[in-house]
């Protein structure tokens, strides 16, 4: 005959007479732990729409849209929270380091997969001279803040801050074949451009 194996029963034993471990949860609120990684949102001061975060998601919960046609060019970047695993990368890899953070947040179940997505648009800056994409005004404004007294060797960036920038297609004057010339030293111009005139200066 076999003895009962008392450690086995000694637990539970106590088991009966202990407090739960279990949660109330939906009855109750569960909370979290401070530092628990959930629902991932922007934080619109700080965030300058420049689509770093986008290209780090492993699950593309975070995509990116850009409307250069648009009469007003527009970056939409949307965060999917039904697509989500709340790994924290776009926190990490933030260029403004708190443009996006986790919350406690993390019961997001619902009914409509819809309402499981936030879209924030950034305004775009084109090149004067070509047309090209440069970057969100955001962006912009924000180098000239972090360059300081550098900025001042950009010409597009103290534009930027002075609040000359340009949003529509129509104020490229010249055809992009057409290569910047010194004239052009005071627009605002993508890197290929700015590239261009340096080297004719
Ligand atoms: S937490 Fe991870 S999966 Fe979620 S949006 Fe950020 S990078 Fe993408
Ligand atoms: S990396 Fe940061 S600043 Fe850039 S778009 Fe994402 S959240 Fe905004």
């Amino acid at each position: 005959m076999r003895y009962p194996k008392l450690r086995e029963l000694k637990e539970a034993v106590t088991a009966v007479f202990s407090p739960r471990f279990t949660t109330k949860f939906p009855a109750e609120p569960c909370v979290v732990p401070e530092k628990y990684r959930g629902k991932p949102e922007f934080d619109l001061d700080t965030c300058i729409g420049c689509g770093a975060c986008v290209n780090v998601c492993p699950t593309r919960a975070l995509t990116q849209v850009d409307d250069t046609q648009a009469k007003l060019p527009l970056r939409k970047i949307t965060v999917r929270y039904d697509a989500c695993i709340f790994c924290g990368n776009c926190h990490e890899n933030c260029t403004t380091e708190t443009g996006i953070n986790l919350t406690n947040e993390w019961d997001l179940a619902g009914l409509d997969r819809d309402d499981m997505a936030t879209t924030h648009e950034y305004e775009l800056q084109m090149c004067e001279k070509c047309g090209a994409l440069i970057g969100t005004k955001k962006h912009l404004l924000w180098l000239y803040d972090k360059l300081g007294p550098l900025a001042y060797t950009n010409p597009s960036i103290l534009l930027a801050k002075s609040g000359q920038l340009h949003t529509h297609p129509n104020d490229i004057h010249q055809p992009a074949e057409v290569d910047a010339a010194v004239s052009d030293f005071m627009r605002i111009l993508c890197p290929k451009c700015k590239c261009g005139l340096n080297i004719k200066m």
